[in-house]
């Protein structure tokens, strides 16, 4: 495991090697293992770093044996879940925290913001990879713990009295603590919620094997670039492989998909900025180009088609040789303003291209 984090110039990659994850982690406890592993690490340093005042400020011992105790379990926690011990160490890092708060209130009192540890501890119940019915009942648990605690504490005077300086420094610290943890979770989890929606938005534009637009999503690009066009011109060039079928059955599927692949890329690399590419079925291929007249969308066109006539696409097979025919039509102010007319003219010149002998290009 060590060779593979360990970079060819020998050094330790922190970054690399807490994001490993154990081989039996199922995906989708990714982002839970994560947050959890980063959540550790940040109680291990907190309690580290509250030894110092638990030793010089107070007299009484046991809350600096407790906060050994703490970074020990937050330790444990660390490698429970870095081999795969996920919700075992969620376990044992609620009893840990939960046992720690118990202990301060009893010795200390309530009144040093303790019970707040219950709450955040009840809020990163839902940052648990659990079934909700399981989060429901822990954070019911958690929250009985810190009325009840509460209650006694309010009922029982505290073993160490603190002075009102000790009071304010401890309250600052636990209440700091507390919104440290639960910040991270929220921002941790609508960082989450944000890459997710990116990846299902772009899933439901593109296309899955080419990675350009979709059909649904280049039809709505040309719908909104005529939209805006107002009396500019916008051309859509439809675009269809000659004997495709034949490619497939000669070369395989596979080989066919490379050649979807590299035709897309010649396509794109083809285009300006502003305009766009999109799978409209099987071969076929849409692009809208605004602000472009006629004259300019059939260069376009005839260039992209020459390219392909020249340039073999390499494939899993080798390179194969394939050509492109072409329709292109320019919207028409007054003759048709909505996408569909524009796309059914370029598909009829298109159709045009096919019939006059393919790797060709037809205007409609
Ligand atoms: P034409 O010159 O008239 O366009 O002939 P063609 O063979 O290209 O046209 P046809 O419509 O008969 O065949 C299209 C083929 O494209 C049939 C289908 O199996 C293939 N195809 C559609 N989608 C994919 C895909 O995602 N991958 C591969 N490899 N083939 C596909
Ligand atoms: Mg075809
Ligand atoms: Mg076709």
């Amino acid at each position: 495991m060590m060779s593979a984090i360990v970079n060819t110039s020998g050094n330790f990659k922190l970054k690399e090697w807490l994001q490993k994850t154990p081989k039996s982690l199922q995906k989708e406890f990714y982002r839970y293992y994560l947050f959890l592993s980063y959540m550790y690490i940040f109680a291990f340093m907190g309690h580290l770093i509250f030894l110092f005042p638990i030793y010089t400020m107070l007299d009484n011992r046991t809350p600096f044996r407790s906060g050994i105790a703490c970074a020990i379990s937050d330790a444990l926690c660390f490698i429970m879940i870095r081999n795969g011990l996920v919700n075992a160490s969620i376990l044992l890092f609620i009893c840990t925290i939960g046992a720690h708060t118990i202990l301060g209130i009893v010795i200390f009192g309530v009144t040093s913001s303790l019970p707040m540890f219950f709450l955040t501890l009840l809020g990163l119940v839902f940052f648990t990879p659990w079934k909700i019915t399981s989060k429901i009942s822990f954070a019911a648990l958690l929250t009985a713990a810190a009325i009840g605690l509460t209650c006694y504490g309010l009922y029982h005077p505290p073993i160490t009295e603190l002075t009102p300086e000790q009071l304010v420094f401890w309250n600052s610290g636990n209440i700091l603590a507390n919104s440290l943890a639960l910040g991270y979770g929220l921002y941790y989890f609508t960082y989450i919620v944000d890459v997710s929606e990116q990846k299902l938005r772009y899933q439901a534009e593109h296309d899955l094997l080419t990675g350009v637009l979709n059909r649904n999503a280049i039809v709505k690009v040309l719908v909104s670039s005529i939209a805006r066009s107002q009396n500019n011109h916008v051309a859509a060039i439809m675009g269809d492989i000659d004997h495709f079928k034949r490619i497939n059955d000669t070369y395989g599927h596979l080989a066919g998909d490379d050649v979807l692949k590299g035709v897309t890329r010649m396509l794109g690399e083809s285009l300006r900025e502003g305009d766009a590419l999109g799978r409209f079925g099987g071969e076929e291929f849409i692009m809208v180009l605004p602000g472009c007249q006629m004259n300019a969308a059939i260069r376009v066109a005839e260039r992209i088609r020459s390219m392909l006539n020249d340039t073999p696409i390499q494939t899993c097979e080798g390179y194969i040789g394939v050509t492109m025919s072409f329709g292109v039509a320019v919207m028409q102010q007054g003759r048709d303003n909505d996408g569909e007319a524009l796309i059914k003219r370029a598909d009829q010149a298109l159709y045009r291209a096919k019939n006059g002998g393919r790797n060709r290009v037809e205007t409609g």
